[in-house]
């Protein structure tokens, strides 16, 4: 057939408009989205005429065409970051967007964002009319620091702290500690980017406090310590202390700044977790500048914060750099919220997400796994063995992959052994309307259920899936 009739079997834009299954469509979404679909959907049917020299058969009658339109509309509206249920295993999962927020800081965020606040501005005219003020006086209270800044996370924490402190002067740091957290971030890289001159002292496995101290000359501006988060040396090891390093520092008329990665504002060996360095000893020491994150294990939103000599801080607040990393106000209503929780050290573990998640007791997760495997079970179906067994969860986020916390989960093994059978179910998991994400392990799905605090809404969500699934 001639391309010309070909062209011609296609509907126009203004009748595929009109289609009754698009009126709902119209409706929902506006004439502009759905004409835009409409003539794209044309736009590819006309392609496939001119390069295969026939009609599809997609573009056959118009209630098909007017499908594909609709689909696409809807396509392009849906939420591409939408909530899912993290059963990784992993707690903090730079990928999930790491540290889920505590409802006082979701409020606070809400707020900040509907109307305008005293950001900048000062109630009482004393003069603290300055975007970090809140956050500052929290973290000096809470870690006894003088001063503090917040920029956008801790790698422009550090970056801006190197770039106040020592630009165009050498930095002093352990050859161990030359850290690369998740690929972009090096320590030797940041220090380029900030006009330092980066000195590596000391052996990899043992780095000794006259190693530092041999490298003092006239162009170093700052002894630095890094928090070796992600990695752990054993062995014949030996590394100098905060407090040494900061003495050796102060002798020579030097800084000296610790980047602890995560940091913790309280003492996770108290609950049984691995133990994390604070900040608050940091300062204790005399360290001059410490930086951590916001949404590692402080259990807040994405931020850089940096305490310490107000000194030092107030230059850093002058950097030209502050202006291009500061926080907008969403961020700092979250953190300051966050923070405030820990004014009230009992209640933490229940109001702050995190660290409910990393303390979960195993028969707790246990008694959950056997309440969900009917359910999950049929889900499955039958070329699964389904069960409940337990596992090992991360603290994620650079925290140390070898300290795992006891945990339990649902675990599928597909009866004939096959990758692609597990696959397919990961696939059905990811596809409900609330995503499910797991962990291929071991030939096995495992659903780790150390996150899952809302059981009724994942009840409610595989059961969306499944209007047949009734447990039991
Ligand atoms: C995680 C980490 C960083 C980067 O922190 P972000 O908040 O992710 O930018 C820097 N240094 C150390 C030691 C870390 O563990």
């Amino acid at each position: 057939m001639p391309l010309k009739n070909l062209y011609a079997r296609l509907p126009s834009v203004d009748r595929l408009l009109n289609h009754p299954l698009l009126e709902k469509v119209l409706d929902r979404h506006g004439n502009a989205a759905l004409a835009a679909a409409v003539r794209q959907t044309l736009d590819e049917a006309r392609q496939h005429i001119r390069s295969n020299n026939s009609l599809p058969r997609w573009a056959e009658d118009e209630h098909q065409l007017a499908s594909l339109a609709s689909q696409r509309v809807s396509t392009r509206q849906q939420v591409r970051i939408r909530p899912v249920f993290n059963l990784s295993g992993t707690v903090l999962h730079t990928n999930l967007g790491r540290a889920p927020m505590a409802e006082a800081a979701v409020e606070a965020v809400s707020r900040a964002m509907r109307e305008a606040v005293t950001l900048e501005y000062d109630l009482d005219g004393a003069g603290r009319g300055h975007r970090d003020s809140a956050i500052s006086e929290l973290l000096q209270e809470l870690t006894g620091a003088e001063a503090a800044c917040v920029v956008n996370n801790n790698a422009a924490a550090v970056l801006i702290l190197l770039s106040t402190v020592a630009a165009g002067r050498e930095v002093v740091v352990s050859r161990g500690e030359l850290v690369e957290i998740g690929g972009a971030f090096r320590m030797p890289d940041v220090m380029r980017q900030a006009g330092c001159k980066l000195v590596e002292v000391g052996a990899t496995n043992r780095t000794h406090l006259r190693d530092y101290r041999q490298a003092i000359n006239a162009e170093t501006g700052l002894l630095m310590k890094v928090h070796t988060s992600n990695y752990h040396i054993e062995g014949f090891t030996h590394s100098v202390s905060e407090a040494e390093l900061a003495e050796l520092a102060h002798q020579h008329g030097l800084p000296a700044a610790t980047d602890l990665g995560s940091g913790a504002l309280i003492d996770l060996s108290a609950y049984g977790l691995p133990a994390e360095p604070m900040p608050q000893q940091m300062i204790a020491q005399g360290v001059d500048l410490v930086s951590f994150s916001g949404d590692k294990l402080l259990g807040g939103p994405q931020a850089g914060l940096i305490i310490g000599k107000k000194s030092w801080i107030d230059k850093i607040q002058q950097h030209p750099l502050k202006r291009a990393l500061r926080c907008d106000k969403m961020t700092l209503a979250a953190l300051e919220a966050t923070l405030r929780l820990y004014l009230q050290p009992d209640r933490l573990v229940r109001q702050l997400p995190t660290l409910r998640r990393l303390v979960r007791a195993q028969p707790d997760m246990q008694q959950q796994a056997l309440r969900l495997l009917p359910l999950l079970s049929h889900f499955a179906g039958n070329n699964f063995d389904t069960a409940e067994q337990a596992c090992l969860s991360q603290i994620g986020s650079g925290s140390l992959p070898v300290d795992r916390l006891p945990g339990w989960a649902i675990t599928f093994s597909p009866r004939d052994g096959r990758g692609s059978t597990l696959e397919a179910l990961a696939n059905r998991l990811r596809s409900l309307p609330a995503p499910v994400i797991g962990r291929l392990y071991d030939g096995k799905l495992w659903l780790d259920l150390r996150c899952l605090e809302d059981e009724s809404a994942f009840l409610a969500n595989l059961r969306q899936a499944d209007p047949a699934g009734n447990p039991g």
